[in-house]
């Protein structure tokens, strides 16, 4: 009976793989686009009409810009390397909400929110466009979906030998994996690998849609040194350390390489 329940996981494990485009990496998923985005974009708007969205504003209007050229940026990225169509079901969205909280996040389908509070952090355009590529490549990773998923392989294996998923376990883990009913946004911490893969691809989408590289390991500093005795939220999930701040500057020259190949040589 255990030999046959394992069995099982290794087989379901294998055939819920898929492939990353931006790592070229085999990653567990046993969740479609369409299981996901739905929740992701019901809780997205229940976030809207519980939060103070700000209208008409240059830091709003920045915010929607600075979205607009990073999802742009990697749809052009996935066209040129074989994956057209790979954004089709998202529903971009780019808002800015009246809160202090130093904190920014993306739902999957490319559902977006970035708190007041990051902006002194942030300081302009540029260091926006580092948080918003960050936060778009953990959606454009599935990263989300292989948190959910890895959750379901610990539940199945729990009860094993139980094995459908059902709609309301989904839904509990999804919640889990995004912080609703708790505090939205305030997710668990994505693992290492995870950070590094956003760091990276988020440092070559920043580079497509026209924005300096080098900029990313300075906003890493600020956020760094704004840490102390009490760390902003988006430090709890997201750690500056020394290691990430020398990866990106390590890869920008790369990211700049790359963002040539789709015709931008200056950088903003
Ligand atoms: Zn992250």
């Amino acid at each position: 009976m255990k030999k046959l329940s394992l069995t099982f996981l290794v087989l379901m494990a294998v055939t819920a793989c898929k492939t990353n485009p931006f790592t070229g990496k085999s990653t567990l998923n046993f969740y479609d686009n369409s299981q996901v985005f739905p929740m992701a974009f019901s809780q997205y708007d229940q976030f809207l009409e519980e939060n103070k969205v700000v209208t008409g504003t240059s830091d709003a209007q920045m915010i929607a810009r600075v979205g607009q050229r990073i999802a742009s940026a990697a749809e052009r990225w996935l066209d040129a390397n074989g994956y057209p169509g790979y954004l089709k079901d998202y529903q971009w969205e780019y808002n800015l909400v009246d809160n202090e909280t130093v904190n920014a996040w993306c739902m999957p389908g490319g559902k977006i929110v970035f708190y007041t509070g990051i902006l002194p952090i942030t300081q302009n355009e540029t260091g926006v466009a580092v948080v918003m590529g960050h936060e778009v490549a953990h959606a454009l990773a599935d990263h989300g979906a292989q948190r959910m998923s890895a959750g379901t392989l610990q539940q199945i294996g729990a009860v094993a030998g139980n094995v459908a998923i059902k709609d309301d376990e989904t839904r509990g883990l999804f919640n889990q994996a995004y912080g609703v009913g708790s505090q939205i946004g305030v997710m668990l911490p994505f693992s290492r690998k995870h950070e590094t893969e956003a760091d990276r691809i988020g440092l070559q989408i920043m580079a497509i849609a026209g924005y300096n590289p080098d900029e990313a390991a300075e906003l890493w500093k600020r956020m760094k040194a704004a840490g102390g005795q009490a760390p902003p939220e988006f430090l709890s999930t997201h750690p500056s350390n020394d290691t990430r701040i020398s990866n990106l500057t390590a890869w920008a020259p790369a990211a700049k390489q790359e963002a040539r190949k789709f015709g931008v040589t200056s950088f903003k």
